[in-house]
């Protein structure tokens, strides 16, 4: 029998160029840096074997035996919907919403562009033959996918006038019958070093003369001539003491591209900003990918939230009225995300061939309230548990040493033992203090886009007159009845 974890983690010796501190990395799974990662991973894909969970994490594929992961499936009832956010639900859970681009997300957007290829097609006429072909490959072979799309931070007040810009950002420099050739760099891709294939594109409205940069590509990892070079580890192999950074540090990464060539059956768009921007906006894809997203962010505030609980059962603080408030907003977290993420699929509808698709305004507020959520709940939990993070020893060893006697003593907590109550504090020090911790905050306001101009966007787009067609309504009765300034 195939074990799809397995394979993955073989499939990852193939050429690929990742960089980590000056040295190109030869085996992934093997170096520290990436071996408890990669196991959750293997762990996860597992699942689709193993008969138990395969019916929660993926879903037949109609005519085959096999199973894929649900991410690939296309819904076309609101229970199959269920099923999307079931499968998002469960790996979510199990990696308690720290491991947020398990190729899941970038998944779904490829899904939503093959199930959307219709309307796509009708003004990029190849798309639809190049988007189905790529989706089964993908499904079929379990491909591990992530997304480039941001251009590098050089100069954010200068566009591609700028020569500085325009050379740097991914751009097109040859032309054959075969492909393309692209050279640039991208900003940040989550999971660059294990993923497939990167979903490359921009989010930029590029003149006409700017054609060169205006693309949709989907670019192997391990092409000849591209570089992923990978940001400082923060992963720590002492589990005991590093529970998350043992197991959830999803690298991230900057992709250089030197002349890298892209068949044109890769090349979904090219050479045109307006379509490429159209792709961007497509409403299936979008509610399909960005579903997942909010799915995922209610497993990561349930896991903060029992931390904080935890954290105040074991000082005995939980009587405290200011404590309550602040568990009490941590609740309301989790239920405001819950509630978003439970309108989006109930009012969900088809799209004009039927896909049943979320509805996005819930999942975009969920997006943008995530930005403040999660910095938040990080700050109610320092509050709550006070120096009680850093009072932590460095390790567990000294409760099997010669102070043993004194580490159980001093150590203890109101309704947990020592040994309990400091390997608690030490999962709690890896969310709120580590590395790892940092970086997840900066996710959290990040991932999803510049939150200034995402609000605004709401705004931008929101039907205004809804709103203020009452307020000038009630002004003019008024004014009707005689109220008046003079
Ligand atoms: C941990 C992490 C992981 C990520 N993973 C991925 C990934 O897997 N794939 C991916 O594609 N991206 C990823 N991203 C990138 C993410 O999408 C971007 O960080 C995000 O879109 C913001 O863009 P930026 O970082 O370039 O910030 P910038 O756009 O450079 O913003 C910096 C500041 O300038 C302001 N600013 C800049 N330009 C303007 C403007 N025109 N108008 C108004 N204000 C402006 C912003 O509001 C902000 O305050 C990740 C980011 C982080 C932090």
């Amino acid at each position: 029998m195939r074990v799809r974890g397995d394979y993955f983690l073989k499939s990852l010796q193939d050429g690929r160029n990742v960089w980590l501190g000056g040295v190109r990395i030869e085996a992934l799974p093997q170096h520290s840096a990436f071996k408890g990662t990669l196991e959750t991973i293997r762990h996860l894909f597992n699942m689709l074997d193993d008969p138990d969970k395969r019916e929660i994490v993926g879903y037949q594929v109609p005519g085959k035996e096999a199973y894929a992961h649900s991410s690939f499936l296309v819904p076309y009832s609101a229970e199959q919907l269920s099923q999307r956010s079931k499968s998002f639900a469960y790996w979510s859970q199990e990696t308690h919403g720290m491991m947020s681009r398990l190729s899941d997300y970038a998944r779904s957007l490829v899904t939503g562009w093959y199930a959307a290829r219709e309307q796509i097609g009708r003004f990029a006429p190849d798309f639809e033959s190049k988007i189905t072909a790529y989706y089964e490959l993908a499904r079929d072979n379990d491909l591990f996918l992530t997304t480039a799309i941001i251009d590098p931070q050089i100069d954010r007040s200068s566009g591609l006038e700028d020569s500085r810009i325009a050379e740097r950002f991914l751009h097109v420099v040859k032309e054959t019958s075969e492909g393309i050739v692209i050279r640039g760099a991208k900003m940040i891709a989550t999971g660059a070093p294990y993923t497939h294939d990167f979903v490359v594109f921009s989010f930029l409205n590029f003149k006409a003369d700017e054609s060169k940069h205006a693309h949709v590509l989907i670019v192997p990892a391990n092409s000849p001539g591209l570089h992923i070079v990978c940001r400082e580890s923060f992963a720590d192999n002492r589990e005991q003491s590093h529970i998350l950074s043992s197991r959830y540090e999803e690298m991230d990464a900057v992709l250089f591209f030197e002349d890298v060539f892209v068949p044109w059956e890769r090349v979904l768009l090219h050479g045109d900003s307006e379509k490429v921007l159209k792709l961007r906006g497509n409403k299936t894809a979008n509610s399909l990918a960005f579903h997942q997203n909010i799915v995922r962010y209610v497993a990561k505030l349930e896991f903060v939230t029992g931390i904080a609980f935890a954290v105040t059962e074991a000082i005995g603080a939980t009587s405290f009225l200011h404590v309550q408030e602040k568990l009490g907003e941590l609740l309301n977290q989790i239920d405001v995300m819950k509630a978003l993420v439970i309108a989006s699929e109930t009012q969900a509808k088809p799209d004009e061939t039927g896909v049943w698709i979320p509805e996005l305004s819930y999942i975009d507020t969920a997006r943008s309230i995530g930005t403040k959520f999660y910095p938040r709940a990080i700050e109610i939990l320092q509050q709550v548990g006070g120096g009680g993070f850093v009072q932590a020893p460095s390790g567990v060893e000294d409760f099997y040493g010669p102070i043993s006697k004194l580490m159980h003593l001093y150590f203890e907590g109101a309704s947990v033992s020592a040994e309990k109550k400091v390997q608690l504090f030490k999962l709690a020090w890896d969310l709120i203090g580590s590395p790892l911790g940092a970086r997840h905050e900066l996710y959290e306001r990040f991932y999803a886009g510049d939150p200034v101009r995402a609000y605004a966007n709401q705004y931008l787009g929101s039907n205004k007159e809804r709103l203020t067609d009452p307020i000038w309504k009630l002004l003019k009765e008024a004014s009707k009845r005689g109220a008046s300034f003079v």
